[in-house]
């Protein structure tokens, strides 16, 4: 168990600025995933915590003690990279006892710690294979008992699991979690899939362009995105331009591209004023999903009902069923509202099946509705 300080990291390969002012505590024994897509500095600023690259500038410091300079070899750190890298003419325990022998630890305990590593990792009896014949994932376990045999204080994985098929990942993702929980051990972990980091993570930290935009709990970056990036990296949406008609104490009045004026409902005196244009997020997951009434008139009639009749801002509004996907547990459907696409989902295909052509009808509750300003900064409601 270790903690780790980045204080204002930074990493410049010539031009580029590949690491930016990243700061974060990370906590004993917390598994943090580095969230991001490709090129946001993730792996740079995992191989500088490895000491596998040499900062520009700023600190880091394990345990309180500045390693900044220290190279990888004198760091309590292990790293477990995409690729495997597992030595081709040794035997998998030959490969897992590795670190142990260039520390100068003896025969018995090292094919003990070996052992006792490969069952961890499910691979018992495969000590003796080449790896070469392994599978991906036996691979992958392998190169992760190599990691956890010198007893790291902190394990940093670059990637580890993306090689694989998407069966193995997810049961891997699973394994991972409970042997870091196991282990107690800080763990740092790369990524540019959400749904692993959401699987993984006690903390997410997002990055983007070389900088750590916004570090949580996997719920809160989800539910309270600190900008439209963050937003859309993180899942489907639907975004909707809008533009602010009025405010009052408590709601923000804005007309969309969805042909009706909808209602924000906030707790203070909005920061927006009116003619800012916004884009809206409504995620699929806060859409509900019906069809008109028959007696429901036509489109015009429907769209942007407020249904506030709770005092909870519903709305809702009509459209066209373009497609429908099946997804297996889920089937989306995507309508055309106003001349603009919106998909939602639902996850009980049985009921009420919806076909391209007919009306669909969406609602949901103004509240759950995120804006952002055209900078990408969030709108506080
Ligand atoms: P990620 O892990 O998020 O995909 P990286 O940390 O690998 O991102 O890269 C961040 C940026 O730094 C990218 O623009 C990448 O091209 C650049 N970069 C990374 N390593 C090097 C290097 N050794 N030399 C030059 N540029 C690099």
């Amino acid at each position: 168990m270790s903690e780790i300080t980045l204080h204002e990291l930074e990493k410049q390969y010539g031009e580029t600025t590949a690491v930016e002012d990243v700061s974060v505590e990370i906590e004993d024994g917390e598994l943090l995933c580095l969230l991001g897509p490709s090129g946001s500095g993730k792996s740079t600023t995992l191989r500088m915590i490895a000491g596998l690259e040499t900062p520009t500038g700023g600190e880091i410091s394990i345990d309180g003690d500045d390693v900044t300079d220290d190279p990888a070899y004198e760091r309590t750190t292990s790293t477990v990279f995409q690729d495997w890298a597992l030595f081709p003419h040794k035997t998998v325990r030959e490969n897992v006892e590795f670190g142990l022998k260039m520390r100068g630890v003896p025969a018995d305990e090292r094919e003990q710690r070996a052992e006792s590593m490969l069952e961890r990792v499910q691979m018992t009896g495969y000590g003796e294979d080449d790896p070469t014949n392994l599978s991906g994932g036996q691979k992958q376990r392998v190169a992760l008992a190599r990691s956890l045999a010198v007893n790291p204080d902190v394990l940093l994985l670059d990637e580890p699991l993306s090689n694989l098929d998407k069966r193995l990942r997810e049961d891997m993702q699973i394994e991972l979690r409970e042997i870091h929980e196991d282990l107690d051990e800080t763990f740092v972990h790369v990524t540019h899939d959400q749904d692993e980091a959401f699987t993984l993570a006690d903390r997410i930290g997002i990055m983007d362009q070389g900088e750590l935009v916004q570090i949580g709990d996997p719920d809160e970056v989800y539910e309270n995105p600190t900008n439209q990036f963050i937003e859309s990296f993180l899942g489907d949406t639907n975004f909707v331009d809008a533009r602010v008609t009025r405010t009052t104490g408590d709601a923000v009045y804005v007309d969309t591209e969805l042909g009706t004026e909808l209602v924000l409902p906030t707790d203070a005196e909005p920061a927006v004023d009116e003619g800012t244009a916004l884009t809206l997020s409504l995620r699929p997951e806060i859409l509900s999903i019906d069809q008109p009434s028959a007696d429901g008139g036509t489109a015009a009639d429907d769209t942007g009902e407020q249904l506030a009749t709770d005092g909870s801002s519903r709305t809702a509004v009509t459209g066209t069923v373009e497609n429908v996907i099946y997804r297996g547990s889920t089937v989306r459907y995507s309508a055309d509202v106003d001349g603009t696409s919106m998909f939602a989902e639902r996850t009980d295909a049985s009921t009420g099946a919806l076909s391209a052509g007919d009306r669909i009808r969406l609602e949901w509750n103004g509240a759950d509705v995120l804006a952002f300003r055209e900078d990408g900064t969030r709108v506080s409601l």
